[in-house]
């Protein structure tokens, strides 16, 4: 009770109040409070913390939140404590399900409705109707996946709090109604940001002495793990175990209605960012989808502005839409779900939303504008609290027909699955429109068409025409081209166990796995469409509830074109726009356009690497193995790891009828000191699914000798997450590192310690640049003051600059170390002498080459056609053409003296079309320029891989660009006998 009236009076004391806003806000608060009574038993978060959530200058960590749970949860019998699973630093992660006592006794029974009507599979309509009537909703809310956006795990604790303790009937209609789930997103970082603000900018084991110096700013390193903010970008993937975590929950346990996500900031002048969102949307989900999106978004924004809490925006508030696949918020959309995000102002230490004009002018997208004032932590809060039951609100009220829906959006996907079915995409649309430019017909025969030949009618009472124009073309055209039977969607996809590399094949299946797509495996040798299968190939069919993804980690995304106005600037998409995983992952598949059937197992859980063995004669002369297959990475570690000898052979190698790539691993069966290979080459055949071929005679000619190499990965204070992503892949592929910092850098004698340094996009900001999107740091580069800093965090602070730290690499490069640049980091080249320039410029009107404006290039993440050179040591291993991951990334020029100075182009774009999923304007301009380059610069080697090759560890397909560069440079040319 106490801590009810408080915050009923914290709302009428926080800001100025227009008089009537006060009367709603009464009005909508009386419902409640009068009638509430706390139940004595539950403990308050001030009994448990020492403070109330939203006090200023006070935020709790996720030690205090699990306590507080736990103890929440043995008080109170509406509330039931999951541990969902591990976190990156070893923590547990909780989920808190919350609803009346009577359907926490009927728990499974209700999961079990959830998760029929979500899978829709042999449900009719009538039994689909019944369900519904008798389950409940089931609501998601997760907060603090971002830690540093702290309203969000604070609020998640006061709503599970006040859904534990509240007792109006608002309240318990939602209790009876609905199944709330509680998540704490990123437990390890919620960890890390409260006791980094709590310390203040006093020293760490101080008692904290100043509340006013407190600070969330300067946070010593990425607030998850390997990952920091990119901790939502991995949802396809389920790289990381909170991810995995979660779409376990969401996909495999629970399958919600409807999940919230909460973020921040809010656009400035306003409070808070909520949907509906802007355009595109994708064309892969149910149409139902966006309306579902609309529908809550618009009850949230009303129950606010209910209450009084003006400052919320919607659609052209901010550049969030519904196109990207891969966060948390975004990935449910393609499982039929209704996913909000909103993104609101707060801190612990008071701020001021300041006047910004057009923000106090009411309009369709912000409607009731906010009164700039002093803002506090709790008001973020309670805003937070009134969304979230908003939501539950509708789904109390819409329950039957949310359950229902999510049937009805299953089962659309298990019809178009199972018939002949067009997705219509924008470049189907060009088609369309081109087929009728280039098919004239007299006037009479066009039935239907508005305006004659160039087929522009504008409605009579829309001045300007905008949203009316009409153009048709005949019937003929949709039947033909947009219909066109060659263009039919796949009815499923077939992954071949006789693969190059079918191990990373294997990854991408548990990918789709651990996010509920049901994939099959062929327990005998199939055929489908005339082309033979051996067994143990995958199987993923499109007639499943979850087609929409399917269709989306399978298909290349269409993105249409979007500018501000024609001929104008593009209009930045929310993260990226094309990413399809199986054209990243290297994956080789096979569509089939008509049913299929075969001898076809459903796998259940996720699949360890497919076993293999050794070939051949037991007592051999040594062993061959795949370049081809990213596995035998881990091999050659761990071969050199144990003393043996590895060799990479110039000529091309087959063993037992297998194409085992440029560069063919070569292993002979003892190593210098006599240690036998073959203990860890069985090993890693059977845990790896490397293929490992024992041969009688060694293999003669050219090669080259790889020797233990000591990798530096370069990271900043602060922690970047391109360094951080490589960490993690790293670890998973047992490569032998240390990270560096630029202190360590500029102390010099690199190479007694390193033979490669790693810097990945954004670690180095030096030399001409060439592009790149410039990494994306959890923090600084160390300004803020040594003296606050923790001990062992000093020793990262500061950065690579000219000055001190050029110096010694040109040392570590010139006494044979090698230097491996990604993405911006390529820009050193020009430091190292290399000569390389940028390929994406034009002449400017002083005659001076200058970068191509955005108007005319601009590809802001999209996969791309490359060529290869795979008897470059650099490319061993992979195909003449693969998919590059590209964003803004550069793209060198060589200048005439390349050959001279020991340059070599390595992977190129040929051609003017090289897109193949995602947004490339001016595409035609990568016509000729180079993606990879390595140069010798003294006697070591500089490596430029232009596009991230291992962005988010999702594009497995030119990981080997990495591999190999981090041997390549420091191996031996050797002849064998
Ligand atoms: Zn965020």
């Amino acid at each position: 009770m106490p801590h009810l009236k408080r915050v009923k009076l914290n709302l009428m004391k926080s800001r100025p109040m227009h008089a009537l806003a006060i009367m709603i806000l009464l009005a909508a608060l009386s419902a409640w409070p009068l009638a509430a009574q706390t139940t004595p038993k539950v403990t308050t978060p001030k009994e448990a913390l020492g403070f109330n959530l939203g006090d200023d200058y006070q935020v709790a960590n996720y030690t205090q939140l699990e306590a507080y749970w736990k103890k929440l949860a043995a008080e109170s019998d509406r509330m039931k404590l999951v541990d969902i699973g591990p976190t990156a630093e070893g923590r547990r992660q909780y989920m808190a399900i919350i609803t009346s006592p009577g359907n926490l006794k009927n728990l499974d029974h209700y999961k079990d409705i959830s998760r029929r009507l979500a899978l829709a599979e042999g449900l009719t309509e009538d039994q689909a109707h019944a369900l519904a009537r008798e389950g409940k909703a089931v609501v998601w809310i997760d907060g603090g996946l971002h830690a540093s956006e702290s309203v969000g795990s604070q609020q998640e604790m006061e709503m599970v709090y006040q859904m534990a303790v509240r007792t109006d009937p608002e309240t318990m209609r939602f209790l009876n109604d609905v199944i709330l789930l509680c998540v704490l997103a990123n437990p390890d970082g919620q960890e890390l940001i409260a006791n980094w603000y709590m310390r203040g900018s006093e020293k760490l084991d101080a008692p904290l002495k100043d509340p006013l110096k407190r600070t969330m700013s300067g946070l010593p390193r990425l607030y998850a793990k390997y990952v920091g903010h990119d901790d939502n970008r991995d949802f396809y993937m389920s790289n990381m175990p909170e991810t995995t975590n979660m779409n376990h929950q969401l996909f495999l346990e629970w399958f919600p209605q409807i999940m919230y996500n909460h973020h921040q900031t809010g656009p400035a002048g306003a409070v808070i960012f909520m949907p509906p969102f802007r355009d595109p949307f994708n064309y892969n989900f149910d149409p139902l989808i966006p309306l579902g999106i609309e529908l809550v978004g618009t009850a949230m924004h009303s129950r606010l502005v209910a209450e009084g809490k003006g400052g919320s925006a919607m659609r052209s508030g901010s550049n969030y839409s519904t196109w990207w696949n891969g966060g948390l918020r975004t990935i449910t959309y393609f499982h039929n779900m209704i996913g909000i995000l909103t993104e609101i102002i707060g801190s612990p230490t008071p701020m001021t939303i300041p006047v910004v004009p057009s923000k106090q002018l009411p309009q369709g997208d912000w409607p009731m504008p906010v009164v700039p004032q002093l803002w506090h932590y709790r008001q973020s809060i309670d805003y937070e609290i009134t969304n979230n039951r908003a939501m539950l609100d509708l789904a109390s009220r819409y329950r039957e027909t949310f359950l229902f829906n999510i049937w009805r959006m299953g089962m659309n996907s298990i019809e178009k699955g199972g018939k002949d079915y067009w997705t219509v995409t924008p470049k189907r649309i060009a088609a369309l429109e081109a087929a009728d430019a280039a098919n004239p017909q007299p006037q009479g025969g066009r039935g239907g068409r508005g305006g004659g030949r160039g087929g522009v009618a504008a409605g009579g009472d829309s001045p300007g025409g905008g949203g009316f124009n009409v153009r048709s073309v005949p019937m003929e055209l949709y039947n033909t081209v947009l219909h066109d039977p060659k263009m039919r969607d796949p009815r499923g996809y077939i992954i071949s166990s006789d693969q190059a590399d079918f191990a990373t094949a294997t990854e991408f299946v548990n990918a789709l796995l651990k996010t509920g797509i049901t994939v099959l495996r062929a327990t005998s040798a199939f055929q489908v469409a005339g082309k033979n299968y051996p067994a143990g190939s995958y199987v993923v069919k499109t007639a499943q509830a979850f087609r929409p993804h399917v269709m989306d980690m399978f298909e290349p995304q269409d993105h249409p074109n979007d500018f501000a106005y024609p001929g104008g600037p593009p209009n930045p998409p929310y993260d990226i726009t094309g990413w399809t995983l199986a054209l990243q992952m290297g994956v080789e598949f096979d569509r089939v356009r008509d049913g299929f059937d075969g001898p076809f197992t459903k796998i259940s859980g996720v699949l360890p690497a497919p076993a293999s063995t050794i070939t051949g004669p037991s007592s051999p002369a040594g062993y061959l193995i795949s370049h081809r297959i990213n596995n035998s990475f881990v091999l050659i570690n761990r071969l050199l790891k144990a003393n043996a000898d590895v060799y990479w052979l110039k000529k091309q190698e087959t063993a037992d009828g297998q194409d085992l790539g440029t560069g063919a691993i070569w292993v002979p069966a003892s190593g210098p000191g006599g240690t036998p290979a073959r203990p860890v080459l069985e090993r890693g055949a059977k845990e790896l699914g490397v293929t490992v071929h024992a041969v009688a005679k060694a293999p003669a000619g050219d090669a080259l000798k790889l020797k233990p190499i000591r990798i530096g990965l370069c990271d900043q204070y602060g922690g970047s997450m391109p360094s951080g992503w490589t960490r993690w892949l790293f670890e998973q592929y047992e490569f032998p590192f240390e990270v560096v910092y630029p202190p360590a850098l500029d102390a010099g004698d690199l190479k007694s310690k390193f033979d490669v340094l790693v810097f990945t996009d954004g670690a180095v900001r030096l030399g001409a640049a060439l592009g790149g999107r410039g990494g994306g740091g959890g923090g600084m580069f160390g300004a803020t003051d040594p003296e606050s800093v923790p001990e062992e965090y000093r020793g990262r602070m500061g950065r690579i600059t000219e000055e001190k730290t050029v110096p010694q690499l040109k040392k570590f490069v010139e006494s044979g170390g090698s230097i491996v640049t990604i993405g911006s980091s390529t820009s050193v080249a020009d430091l190292f002498g290399v000569p390389v320039k940028s390929y994406l410029t034009e002449k400017g009107p002083d005659g001076k080459d200058r970068a191509l404006p955005r108007e005319k290039f601009y590809i802001p993440g999209s996969l791309l056609k490359t060529s290869v050179d795979n008897t470059n040591p650099l490319a061993y291993g992979m195909p003449r053409q693969l998919d590059v991951f590209f964003d803004s990334s550069p793209v060198f020029r060589l200048l005439p003296d390349a050959e001279l100075k020991h340059t070599s182009a390595v992977a190129w774009f040929s051609g003017p079309e090289v897109l193949d999923s995602g947004w490339a304007w001016g595409q035609q301009y990568l016509d000729g320029g180079t993606a990879v380059a390595e140069a010798s610069v003294g006697e070591g080697k500089v490596v430029l891989l232009g596009p991230e090759v291992n962005f988010r560890d999702q594009p497995h397909g030119t990981y080997k660009l990495l591999f190999n560069g981090l041997y390549y440079g420091n191996a031996k040319a050797a002849a064998l006998p």
